[in-house]
């Protein structure tokens, strides 16, 4: 029998909170019961914001809870290769464009829009669309601005990927794109899940500074991985449709998925790894072992 594989995969951009031991916990249990493998991923495509001190800090507070995982550990800035190689087959595919609007640029026109008394779309975050119109940019002028030396990210065009997997999502025709949920969504959803990766627009597969976005870099690696269970938390709930799309196009298998509670604060918000109460260390420094730890995020 296959063994299941369960991954927890931190960015190295903070110091790891009480939600992070909930979930690098919860996946060790489940490998634990089920006689799975436990992977740890280090997240650092984003070369700015992650640092040596902050990943050497997650496998401290790993440790200290008493994990182990398996060697070597996979840290996606050694990997750009592989998060290159399936943008250039979207590429190829026709499902993927250079953008080269700036954050000001798209902030302009979703303005405008509004001014005009529309509404602009927003994400399942509550963040703007970004807008598409690059979609139509001529071919030429792609080429031109790209010799010119203007930066560009990559970005999906959702509505050609999800016509290129038949995912006509809701219509008559075609199979809709699903995953199936062990855990639970916001409001409750579990089992077969309707995925509807346009409500996040065109998304990102390759930023301007980096070969890669988090959304291509998770799915290529859980599927290099053989990742067959992801365990996380219940805010990337919805961002797991955009991953069964890039698993659709790219002839990825798709593993199952729970998503956990989220610990919160005292005041009832999400922990953020700005936040030092919460972190793994102080928790430690003010004298807690990792029993209580265990026990504070009711495992
Ligand atoms: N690296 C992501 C984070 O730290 C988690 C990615 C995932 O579990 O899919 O939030």
């Amino acid at each position: 029998m296959m063994r299941p594989v369960f991954r927890f995969a931190p960015s190295p951009n903070g110091a790891l909170h009480l939600g992070h031991a909930y979930s690098a916990l919860l996946n060790a249990r489940l490998a634990r019961e089920t006689g799975g493998r436990l992977l740890l991923r280090i997240e650092d495509i984003d070369t700015a914001r992650c640092t040596p001190a902050f990943e050497e800090a997650i496998y401290r507070d790993l440790a200290w809870l008493g994990l182990t995982w398996e060697e070597p550990v996979r840290r996606q800035s050694e990997h750009f290769d592989d998060y290159a190689q399936a943008l250039d087959a979207l590429v190829d595919a026709g499902l993927a464009y250079p953008s080269f609007m700036s954050r000001g640029e798209a902030r302009a026109m979703m303005a405008e829009a509004e001014a005009d008394g529309r509404e602009w779309p927003r994400d399942p975050d509550g963040v703007p669309l970004f807008p598409t119109v690059e979609r139509r940019l001529a071919e030429s002028e792609r080429r031109r601005r790209i010799a010119a030396g203007e930066p560009y990210a990559w970005r999906l065009n959702v509505e050609a990927a999800m016509a290129h997997v038949g995912a006509h999502v809701g219509a008559d025709m075609g199979r809709p794109l699903t995953w199936d949920e062990e855990g639970a969504g916001p409001g409750g959803e579990t089992g077969r899940i309707e995925a509807s990766p346009a409500a996040w627009g065109d998304v990102v597969i390759a930023r301007k500074e980096v070969p890669a976005s988090y959304q291509l870099s998770v799915t290529v690696d859980d599927a290099l991985q053989g990742v067959t269970h992801v365990v996380r938390g219940r805010d990337l709930f919805f961002a797991t449709a955009v991953q069964r799309l890039l698993q659709e196009l790219l002839g990825l298998p798709q593993p199952v998925y729970r998503h956990h509670d989220l610990i919160l604060g005292d005041d009832g918000r999400k922990l953020s790894k700005s936040r030092r109460d919460t972190g793994i260390a102080s928790l430690r420094a003010a004298g807690l072992t990792p029993d209580d730890v265990v026990r504070m995020v009711g495992l």
